[in-house]
């Protein structure tokens, strides 16, 4: 499966590449180094087909190259959203809505949701879940194939999860007569975990989510209780690490958290109720916590004002304020903290909205860049092509009006992107 795809884009790239490297020159107004948290003034950024192979003081530009002017902007790394739904229907009012969309449409919608995330200046994410099964899958590989406008995706395939649980889509109809392709990775037992996974890998999976506890926005689940044993999980994290990626893991609740750590997962994602052992854990075993703390007060406002399940509004305020304390408690901590939103649960690209909730509770503004830029790439294991703009890594950048370092609500309005090397707005 994966070498297909590979086959793929190896001949798109040759179809798209002439003899000579097509090349860009860019004018940044301000760049910001994102390792060192600081912005320089006249810099120019030499991008040669989809890499960048210059960054210098400005001068002449190579002959042949397109100049494109950005000095009126801050230029930044293309933005990385660690955790979003974008192969999905999105949350509403309507519980149903996952059933009643079919698989193909479901993979429309997320062509739609792509392309506003990419315009937004997220150029990667990281796909962490479809009720229906491997829409992701096809998403990613169209993406790459040049057949839809979008960022670059990593992604889960499905959730694993227990019956029933937080990867299901529950209430709707009794679970056992939900089409197949929305159960792909429901497991009773470790070895039905191992098996699922082996078949999601098989199927084009990049990494695998787990759900270890209930989660917000299922019905008949709650955040607090861990739903996956620790022997479910930590066969998912051998057989994921057998196929050289990882497993990460839905985890509200503190014991779901510390199982799923001990379990050898990579990151964790929410962990709003996160206690003090479970902080020491992560820090000691380097296990990253992707907080979404901007999305609680999005599901407050406007799941109240659309009639979104009572269950949900209580769930979620009993874990939006937690999570945003233990936020600036990991921080203070130096756990690792890397950017994911939960996009899906609000309109796709509105993603970076959180970067002003990530200052409010601690960050410097320089320090909520990186979790979006270099952090987030590191987590992926991607740090040595993405994250940054240095020589060697994928020409992805965007152009923000004002100073993202001062203030980053700039980061909210992106006026221009370029996603390996092509100008995408
Ligand atoms: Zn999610």
């Amino acid at each position: 499966m994966k070498r297909a795809a590979l086959t793929v884009a190896l001949a798109l790239t040759t179809l798209a590449a002439p003899a000579g490297a097509r090349s860009v020159y860019v004018n940044a107004g301000r760049l910001v180094d994102v390792t060192k948290g600081i912005e320089k003034t006249g810099q120019c950024v030499l991008v040669e087909d989809a890499r960048i192979t210059r960054v210098e003081a400005c001068t002449a530009p190579p002959p042949g190259a397109q100049v494109l002017d950005w000095s009126a902007y801050t230029v930044l790394p293309g933005l990385i959203d660690l955790h979003t739904h974008l192969a999905d229907t999105g949350q509403s009012a309507d519980v149903a809505a996952p059933l009643k969309t079919s698989p193909q449409a479901t993979a429309l919608i997320g062509a739609h949701n792509a392309k506003i995330t990419l315009e937004a200046g997220f150029t990667t994410v990281r796909d962490v879940g479809t009720y229906r099964g491997l829409t992701d899958v096809a998403l990613r590989d169209a993406i790459a194939g040049g057949m839809v406008p979008g960022p670059r995706m990593f992604v889960a395939g499905a959730y694993i999860t227990a019956p029933g649980g937080g990867g299901e889509l529950n209430g709707v109809v009794p679970n056992d007569q939900l089409p197949a392709d929305m159960r792909l990775g429901v497991v009773h037992n470790a070895g039905e975990a191992r098996e699922r996974t082996e078949y999601l890998f098989a199927h084009g999976a990049d990494f695998i989510k787990m759900i270890a506890t209930g989660a917000v926005l299922a019905i008949g689940t709650e955040p607090g209780k861990i739903e996956l044993s620790e022997d479910e999980m930590r066969a998912v994290v051998e057989v994921a690490r057998a196929h050289g990626s990882y497993a990460t893991a839905h985890a509200h609740g503190a014991e779901g958290i510390k199982a799923a750590i001990r379990a050898g997962v990579h990151s964790i994602e929410h962990a709003s109720l996160i206690d003090d052992e479970g902080l020491a854990m992560a820090k000691k075993a380097g296990v990253w916590l992707v907080m979404d703390i901007y999305d609680g007060d999005w599901i407050d406002q406007q799941g109240t004002k659309e009639g979104w399940p009572e269950e949900y509004l209580r769930k979620n305020r009993e874990t939006t304020e937690a999570q945003r304390e233990g936020f600036a408690k990991a921080l203070k901590q130096g756990v690792k903290l890397a950017f994911g939103t939960d996009a899906g649960v609000y309109p796709h690209g509105f993603n970076a909205r959180q970067f002003g909730y990530m200052v409010r509770y601690g960050m410097t503004p320089a320090q909520a860049i990186r979790a979006a830029t270099l952090d987030a790439a590191t987590l992926i294991g991607h740090d040595k092509e993405l994250g940054s703009i240095e020589p060697g890594k994928f020409a992805d950048m965007i152009a923000v009006p004002g100073d993202p370092l001062v203030d980053v609500g700039a980061l909210e309005s992106a006026a221009h992107v370029m996603k390996a090397g092509a100008i995408v707005k």
